[in-house]
């Protein structure tokens, strides 16, 4: 197995000498349908470093495939929809949108289908066609951790690929990893590229997970090895991984990474991090608040990313008009595995999941249901829970208006720990169109390079 490790200089340059490194396009075949897979999952108006593939290396990739004569290439992603944001708005966001008119490229959004239904161990799924059917899959995850399943990266971007339904019963059958090694028996990526422009500590999305500036590119035709050798660099031992260590046993593959053939940076234990890969809401965005007295315990794997976003977002709007604040003995449960403290003053049970799994709910508990809640319900229960009556009519009209100006881009959300992300080490051109590259039709008269 091999795998290509290099340290990014010139991003078309460097993704170049990783792809040869690991011969990532031997099997291309120029008429082949090619299917690009980023990692654009988030469409909300926040800070992009870490939690999305970067346009600069997808432009990169496009122009490669051009340059081998590829013509049929698409992009494809299905992005979670939650706060008025869907594949569309994703693409947008980060320019995609503009890449693919330049390049003459497709768009495909994953969660409109059509689909195919699979059935990985006993539980259907509906997998969109255009990923089953194309002839070359490349997968460009981000090199992320990830709250749940500790690392994001080749495997877990797959995910993508699923209608918003099966997204959902990855979490509620309480088998994620299990699903996510089935997912890639049926799936399978010709070539992966991780984007190490950016890593993202605690993940997968920035509210409560902090980038870092990493300038790497992991590349290989084995979609397992890549995702072993990123979660080393990562600092998370392979082993600790569910669906890696599964996919491992059934094919008897080691989950060392001196079992694969690294070529490029080969000191793998120069570039290690040692980063968290559990989000810590009361660290990362309650306490920098001088908010106490208010907890979101750990919820496991059942909980999903759309109920930890939409939660995660109305805090972030919460919390805002109601910085250094007390809540006494709050906590707020997502996610189908957990049960409150009985003896807890103040408790919300967020989303169908948390509600169902607490049938009997305890005294004085507040449910939140929904799949994911709508932001106004959340916003409402957390004013009612936590606040006076008064305070909780002058505050939620204000917090609803921000949320608003926030949709339709007339108001910015800033999180102090987000002033990191204004220093030189974090570029925002890595999430537009390059300037200086020329055009898709320039490729041809030999002007790419
Ligand atoms: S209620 Fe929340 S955790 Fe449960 S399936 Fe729906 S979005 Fe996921």
């Amino acid at each position: 197995m091999v795998v290509s490790v290099v340290r990014m200089a010139e991003p078309l340059q460097s993704l170049r000498e990783a792809i040869a490194l690991c011969d990532g396009f031997a099997r291309l075949r120029t008429h082949d349908r090619v299917l690009v897979k980023p990692n654009a999952s988030y469409g909300l108006r926040v800070p992009h470093y870490g939690t999305t593939t970067t346009t600069t290396i997808l432009e990169g990739l496009i122009r490669l495939l051009a340059e081998r004569g590829c013509r049929d290439i698409s992009i494809a992603e299905g992005s979670l929809e939650v706060l008025g944001c869907d594949t569309q708005k994703a693409f947008a966001r980060t320019q995609i949108d503009k890449l693919a008119k330049r390049y003459g490229t497709k768009l495909i959004d994953l969660n409109r289908g059509p689909f195919q239904q699979e059935d990985l161990g006993g539980v259907k799924v509906q997998i969109a066609k255009a990923a089953l059917e194309t002839d070359f899959l490349i997968n460009v995850p981000v090199l992320k951790t990830h709250y749940v399943t500790k690392v994001s990266l080749s495997f877990k971007n797959l995910k993508g690929c699923l209608s918003p339904a099966s997204k959902n019963k990855f979490h509620v059958t309480k088998r994620l990893n299990h699903l996510i090694y089935l997912l890639n028996e049926v799936l399978r990526s010709d070539l992966t590229v991780i984007d190490g422009t950016y890593m993202l500590e605690a993940g997968p999305e920035i509210v409560l997970g902090t980038a870092h500036r990493k300038n790497l590119i992991i590349a290989g035709q084995d979609g397992f090895a890549c995702d072993v050798v990123g979660a080393t660099i990562l600092g998370i031992d392979p082993s600790e991984v569910g669906y890696l260590r599964e996919y491992a046993e059934a094919h008897g593959r080691s989950l060392s990474v001196d079992a694969i053939q690294i070529r490029g940076e080969r000191d793998i234990d120069a570039l290690r991090e040692k980063l968290n890969w559990r989000a810590d809401a009361e660290r990362e965005l309650l306490a920098p608040a001088g908010i106490t007295g208010l907890s979101l315990p750990y919820p496991g794997e059942s909980c999903c990313s759309k109920c930890y976003a939409m939660l995660g977002m109305s805090l972030v709007a919460f919390i805002k008009e109601n910085s250094k604040r007390d809540f006494g003995d709050a906590a707020i449960y997502c996610g189908g595995e957990l049960e409150p403290e009985a003896d807890r003053q103040k408790t919300i049970l967020y989303g169908n999941c948390a509600t169902k799994k607490n049938s009997l709910r305890p005294h004085g508990a507040m449910t939140v249901k929904g799949c994911p809640p709508r932001l106004t319900d959340t916003l409402f229960a957390l004013c009612k829970l936590l606040l006076s009556r008064p305070r909780a009519l002058r505050v939620m009209p204000v917090a609803l208006l921000k949320l608003a100006g926030a949709g339709v881009g007339i108001y910015n959300y800033k999180l102090p720990k987000w002033k990191t992300y204004e220093s030189d080490m974090f570029e925002k051109r890595h999430f537009a169109l390059s300037r200086r590259w020329p055009a898709h039709k320039d490729i041809a008269k030999g002007g790419a390079h």
